[in-house]
């Protein structure tokens, strides 16, 4: 059990949504393993995150669970019953995709209904709540209005309320943000999370935008080629990665050519212990991934690294240090790194002497090396 799902359990509403389990989840295209025994188990009103570079699998883990594709192998659970055999429209999901596909001649309040009217409602019983569900998402003044008199956030709204009109035991998220600017995105982003634990509704949301998925979710699983390389709470993921792909695609990290010896390797000058993860100390070349917090700064004109740029986040200052022709990142207090000049030779420690090893490889693309 979850914290979340604990705190909702004895402080919120009683959850709504259904206990999801995906078991070993296998899905070929052709030569492509798009999902390669993928596992994954969801708490009843959790809100879980799949994030993970383009072509892991996400859409495809999220589609196999809302039944629009089949499986090779591999079970779909919900509430201990076995569906992966049972049709999309008999599943009880809601989903939201990334483009707003809302029906164009249908006004905001029909798009709504438009579930219900498939489920036999009574017209009138229609309306009321598509109205309630407009309210719901802020949208009571739009009702009339047709998807091409509507903003991008509005429609994306409108696709939420229909989405919950069948009061979904499981909703499904598609990268719904990932078509708006920032402003209504990060609105949005707040307004879902919001409605997700009030309705507490099991939900699962893919995206490949780290930020969104570690702002939103309880738990976010990170995924590579097809399976879950890692699945914690946010603040875990950060700072317990326990694989390298988790550690370098979550956060920015800085890779450091280090020399193992005995479980050990010297960084900076400083020995330090390799941190446990499940692949242990790989063969061959190696390299430390450390977070900007990871290591600190001293100014010292006998050394040899030196800063190359700097750039002001606020209360924090990203110092980049060039160490034997590798960039180094490091988070400094900027009343400290105001006075830590371009071209400073500086002097590098790390905070703690346990650090996490990879094998030397290439950077994985968009974390910022
Ligand atoms: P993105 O973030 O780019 O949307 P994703 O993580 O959602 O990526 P998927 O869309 O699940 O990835 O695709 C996983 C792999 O399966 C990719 O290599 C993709 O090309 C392949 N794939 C997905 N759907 C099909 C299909 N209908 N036919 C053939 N290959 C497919």
């Amino acid at each position: 059990m979850t914290e979340l799902a604990d705190a909702t359990r004895t402080a919120g509403p009683t959850p709504t949504g259904a206990r999801v389990s995906l078991d070993g989840l296998v899905r070929t295209y052709g030569a492509t393993r798009a999902l390669n025994g993928f596992s994954l188990a969801i708490e009843p009103g959790e809100f879980v995150a799949l994030l993970g570079p383009s072509g892991c699998g996400k859409t495809t883990a999220l589609r196999v669970l809302a039944g629009f594709e089949r499986l090779d192998s591999g079970r779909v659970t919900v509430d201990g019953r076995d569906v992966s055999k049972i049709s999309a429209q008999h599943r009880d999901m809601g989903m939201v995709f990334q483009s707003y596909s809302l029906f164009p001649n249908m006004n905001a309040l029909n798009n709504v209904a438009f579930g219900l009217r498939m489920r036999h409602q009574h017209a009138a019983q229609r309306r009321k709540k598509a109205g309630e569900l407009l309210e719901l998402v802020g949208l009571s003044d739009q009702a009339a209005k047709y998807p091409h008199q509507m903003s991008g956030g509005q429609q994306q709204r409108v696709a939420l309320a229909r989405a919950l009109a069948i009061e979904p035991r499981v909703l499904l998220l598609d990268e719904p943000l990932s078509a708006l600017d920032a402003k209504v995105r990060a609105e949005l982003r707040d307004q879902i999370r919001q409605l997700q634990q009030r309705l507490a509704i099991t939900t699962v949301f893919v995206t490949h935008d780290q930020e969104e998925a570690l702002s939103m979710a309880d738990r976010v699983c990170v995924m590579s080629e097809g399976r879950a390389e890692q699945t914690a709470t946010p603040a875990a993921l950060y700072s317990r990665p326990t694989t390298p792909f988790v550690a370098q695609f979550v956060g920015v990290s800085s890779r450091v050519p280090v020399e193992p010896v005995d479980g050990s390797v010297l960084l900076f000058g400083e020995p330090c212990r390799v941190r446990a993860s499940d692949v242990g100390l790989p063969d061959g070349e190696v390299d430390a991934l450390l977070r900007p917090e990871d290591v600190t700064i001293t100014l010292d004109p006998a050394a040899k690294p030196f800063v190359t740029h700097k750039s002001f986040l606020g209360a924090t200052t990203r110092v980049i240090v060039q160490v034997d022709g590798v960039a180094v990142r490091v988070d400094v207090r900027s009343d400290v790194a105001a006075d830590i000049e371009l071209g400073a030779r500086v002097r590098l420690s790390v905070v703690s002497r346990d650090v996490l090893v990879a094998r030397r490889a290439p950077a994985i693309p968009g974390t910022g090396e």
